[in-house]
Formats: structure tokens, sequence, C-alpha cells
């Protein structure tokens, strides 16, 4: 190779928004402050150690009411963001316990705040759901305002970024992100940060291509090297050759007159060439995301994941608190529907509130509506809030991970319950609201036809389905090659429980994240869903597919598909049959 010649550098990452950028990378000098020195302080001097960690946490949290105070317009949705950094800041668990280590170790206030931060950022990072783990971040965001004013060292230049470029950083935090003037940026590329971490989230808002867990990318990369992000399929590449340059760039139009194109037309219904109509929904985790929803032509929202109004918060949510959210969602949907999913809590997933033990395997623990059964008072506030805006608006409720047919019925005896003291108290409620349950474990696969007898509909969760079929943890990446959505005995369990809810006369929907990715909707449209639901970014595509099928055609397909014996068996059915026909962007997202 030529001292010159491209370093065609590929680094795979996680897809934090898809979409595709091409241009100069921008590195965010961050004054990492790894090295810290341990000192020793005389007891006269405790006092005012800690008072100048008081004085730090105090200036930190006026630099980030300034923030606050100054964010744009097209950030306001995401000010909750800096408002938990705000809170985080008065945690009593690193303010009180870095003081109590100034106190007690007689150490230096840089020194007592790294290590409570340590522990703290330790017990986050060891839980297995990445939503909980990336939550470690925050808390490193809010430590290292903190440590800065201790130190006396600046903050990143980062309002002061004036060109168009790719901003590439080892984190970035919504205190920094939200600095950002929006149209100077095309592109996020990080070391840290995954699906569910902030920045992730405010990128597929503002739909901005963005690329995160890179390991350490932002020490590969200097400013000023040409970049390409391809958010769809979570790649960086660096300092790309010219064949690569040419590719990308076409591949870029491509993608961006598809997406401008099916935008356009997304308010459509999902028809088929035949005339069969599917509901095209959305799954979020915040009411913030319900515009996004609107632009992107969902029909409704499929699963609202209620557990992320639990987190953040050193207490569990009111019934009130509760309740405000629902109809604040349900009525920026209008008359659509939205699905809530009782609360999806243990395990895997934890928050400040509810204290759990730990767990050998959490994700078959005490999770979902495991927890809720054995939690009944943090269940029926839940109840309460979700049948009283029921009232108001177009909702339904489903329970998540049920496993054997005594959990829907003592979940709906405590629905009962709930209906029943909202009804002594006077408080107007819905009575008749429809109930389902997720169909996410191979065990209510199998009692599809028992269960069916007890909801009014259910909704197919592929994420864990996937996982508890296949056996394999959805968030390990050391086994994520083998999470193949197209395996033919998920294909299989899916066609068992829609099969058992056609035959009982109940609604079926699909609501695991295998429904936004086109290349799937042929086989997914064989089953006779009623619905799908997705990340809302994806629906414009996949209600483009589906209007370009036939429902008839698909029923054939999916008996074809159900036959293969691999995952890429089926992948290959689906290219030679369907890959020729659509524009090549459809199948982007799996290549
Ligand atoms: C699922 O399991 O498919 C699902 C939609 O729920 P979650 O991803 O929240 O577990
Ligand atoms: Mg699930």
């Amino acid at each position: 190779m030529s001292e010159t010649a491209a370093r065609d550098l590929t680094i795979q990452g996680i897809t934090g928004s898809p979409g595709i950028a091409i241009g100069k990378a921008y590195l965010l000098e961050q004054g990492r402050i790894d090295i810290l020195d341990k000192r020793f302080v005389q007891p006269e001097q405790i006092c005012a150690e800690t008072n100048r960690f008081k004085e730090a946490v105090k200036k930190a949290r006026e630099q980030l009411h300034q923030v606050i105070e100054e964010v744009p317009d097209e950030y306001r949705d995401h000010i909750y963001i800096l408002d938990t950094h705000m809170m985080l800041l008065k945690d009593r668990m690193i303010y009180d316990g870095t003081i109590e280590q100034i106190e007690q170790e007689n150490v230096n206030a840089e020194w007592a705040l790294k290590v409570t931060v340590d522990k703290v950022k330790a017990m986050f990072k060891k839980m297995p759901d990445p939503y909980f783990r990336e939550r470690a971040s925050d808390i490193g965001h809010v430590s290292k305002l903190i440590m800065e004013n201790l130190l006396g060292t600046g903050h990143s230049k980062i309002a002061d970024i004036d060109k168009r470029i790719i901003i590439v950083a080892h984190d970035l935090s919504p205190a920094e992100t939200t600095q950002i003037q929006l149209e100077k940026v095309k592109a996020f590329v990080t070391d840290l940060g995954g699906q569910t971490s902030h920045t992730g989230i405010i990128a597929r808002s503002l739909e901005i291509p963005a690329v995160l867990g890179l390991g350490n990318v932002s020490q590969q990369i200097r400013t000023g090297d040409l970049i390409i992000v391809d958010g769809t399929a979570g790649v960086v590449i660096v300092d790309p050759g010219e064949a690569t340059l040419t590719r990308y760039h076409e591949r870029k139009d491509l993608f961006e007159d598809f997406q401008a194109k099916v935008t356009r037309i997304s308010h459509l219904p999902a028809e088929t060439t035949d005339g069969y109509r599917l509901t095209v929904a959305a799954n979020i985790e915040l009411v913030e995301e319900v515009v996004s929803v609107i632009d992107h032509g969902g029909d409704g929202i499929g699963l609202y994941r209620t557990e992320f109004l639990y987190l953040n918060r050193p207490t569990l949510p009111s019934e009130q608190d509760l309740f405000d959210n629902y109809r604040d969602l349900a009525e920026l949907m209008g008359t659509r529907q939205v699905t809530i999913r009782t609360l999806d809590i243990g395990g895997d997933k934890f928050a400040s509130g509810i204290h759990l033990a730990e767990e050998m395997n959490p994700a078959l623990g005490l999770r979902a509506i495991r927890f809720c059964l054995q939690s009944p008072e943090i269940f029926k506030t839940q109840l309460r809030a979700i049948l009283r805006a029921a009232n108001l608006a177009n909702i339904r409720i489903m329970f998540p991970m049920i496993s054997q047919v005594e959990e829907v019925i003592q979940a709906k005896r405590l629905l009962n319950e709930a209906a029943e003291s909202l009804h002594k108290e006077g408080v107007p409620f819905k009575a008749d609201i429809e109930v389902g349950a997720m169909i996410e474990v191979p065990s209510a696969v199998f009692m599809a036809d028992i269960l069916a007898n007890e909801v009014d509909f259910f909704s197919i969760g592929t994420n864990d389905l996937i996982q508890y079929s296949l056996a394999i943890d959805r968030v390990n990446k050391h086994v994520a090659s083998l999470y193949q959505p197209l395996h033919p005995a998920v294909l299989r369990m899916i066609h068992r429980a829609v099969g058992a809810a056609k035959e009982a006369g109940i609604k079926v929907s699909l609501c695991g994240e295998m429904a936004g990715d086109t290349v799937n909707i042929p086989v997914l449209l064989g089953f006779e869903l009623d619905a799908i639901s997705m990340n809302p970014i994806s629906i414009p595509a996949v209600k483009h597919i589906v209007r370009a099928l036939s429902f008839n055609e698909s029923k054939i397909f999916l008996q074809e598909a159900l036959k293969q014996a691999t995952a890429s068996d089926v992948l290959n059915l689906i290219q030679e049959a369907y890959g020729k026909s659509f524009d090549a962007a459809i199948f982007f997202r799996s290549r």
C-alpha cells in the first residue's frame, strides 16, 4: 500500500439512527478525566473540602440550568433528559456518597467523587438490560460536570462548531447534544452508547444518522478525516477509497430519495394490491415520540413501553402521574388506537423506586407480569390510571411475558378490583376495556388456544420470543449473529399463535422489531396479522412494501418459507422472489 492510499477502514457499531452521511469528522475534545490523584486531607480541612465539593455541584447546577434555558426549539422535546441530569446532581447516592467518602476516608473531593461514581456506575453497568446499562453514562455526564468544576478545567466548545460536520465523540451527553446547532451536524458517531441511549433517541427523532457503541472510534478518527456513517447498517468507514465513496454516494441518494418518497405518502393506508389492509403502528417509549409517529404515518401505537416512566426517579410515579401521561399520549393520537403495555420491569430491567433482589438468570426471573402479580399495589395503581385514561380515548391494555393462563386470570382479577375501586369512588373509567396478552414465551405459543379464551387480542413480541425460543440472550453481543428473526422455528411459532387467535376469532398483532425490517414484510404479510408495530422511522418504508405486495401471493409464499430449514434459506427465498421487483432501498436494513 502506498503512503497516500486510502485507509478504507470499516468499523462496526450499533445502529443509533438510520440513514447515510458522508463528510468531514469533527472530533469533540472532551478532556477525559481518567487520571486523578488521591490526596489525604487533614481533619481540620475536611469541612473546607466538602464545601469545595458542594460549590462544584452548585456551579454544575447553574451551568446545566443555563443550558436548559438556552435549548433551541427543535430540542425542547428532550428537556426531560437534562431535567434528569439536574435530578442526578442532587442524587443521594452521588451527593451524600461523595461527602461521606471525604469525611470517612479523609480524601480530596475529586478522589471521593471518582470512587463514589465508579461504585454507582458499576451497579448500573451490571444490569443486563441495555437501557439501564446506558443510564451509567448519565451518571458519567453529570459527574464530569462536577469534576470539571473541581479541577477548574474547561468544557467542550461544541457551540462554536460552524461547519457542517460529523461529530465524533467518546460519548455525547444530552447537555452537549442540545448545544449543537442541528443544521451543522450531518451525523453522530460515538465510542459509547447503544440504541436506547439518549443520543440514539435524540438522533432518531431528529432523523440524523448515528452509529454508537463503536469502542474506541474517537481514537481512530482525527478532525478533518473523511468518513462515511451508515446509520442503517451501524457501520462507519474511515478515509474511504474512491470505489467505496462512489458506492456510498449512490446508496445515500437512493436511500434519501426512497425515504422522502415513502414518507410523503406514509399517511396512506397499508393496503395490498388485492385489498388486504394491515394496520402499521408504532412502538414507543416516551410520549415525546408521538410527533415522529404521526409524521411517519403511524396508524396508532401498537406498543407503549410504560416502564420508562418508572425510571430516573427515586420514587414510584403516582396514579395521577401515570394518568396524565396516558391521557396526554392518547389525546395526541386522537382517534387512533393506543395499546398500553403494563409494567415490564424486573429481571433485566430496573427502576430506583422498586427494590429487587439480584438474580442468576434475570431474563428468566421476576419480570413483567410475574413482578406485577407479586406487587399488586404497584400494579393496581397502573391499572387504575389506564382504566381512567381509557375513558377519554381509544386505549387498550396488554400484559407482557405471559407464560401461563393463570397469570392472565389473576391479572384480569386485579383489573376488576381496580375497576371496582374506581366505581366505588365515583371516578369515571372504561369498564369494557380491551385486554390482550403478549405472546413472547414458547409456552404461551403452545397454549395460545387456551389463552385466546381469556383475552380480546394477542400481540406477538418477537424480540423476546426469539430470545426464549432460540435460547439467545437478546443483549449478549457474543451470540448476536444467532439471533435470527427469520429462523423457521420463530416463523412456525408465529404461525401457530396467529392460527389460535384466528380460530378463537380474536385480533392478533406483532410488535417485535422484526416488523420494522422491510425484508421481513413479504413473510409477515402472509400470516394474516391485523396489525404490526415498529420504531416510527421504519413505518413509511414498511407501508410502501405492503402496498406493493399481493396478500394472496404472500400467503402461498409463507407456506414455502415455513418449510425451509434455516434462516438463510428463508432470506434467500425472499430475495429470489422479491429482490428484483422492489426498489433496492427496501433491503437496506438487512445488508
Ligand atoms: C418484544 O419482546 O418483542 C417486545 C415488543 O417487547 P420488549 O422489546 O419491550 O421486550
Ligand atoms: Mg418483550
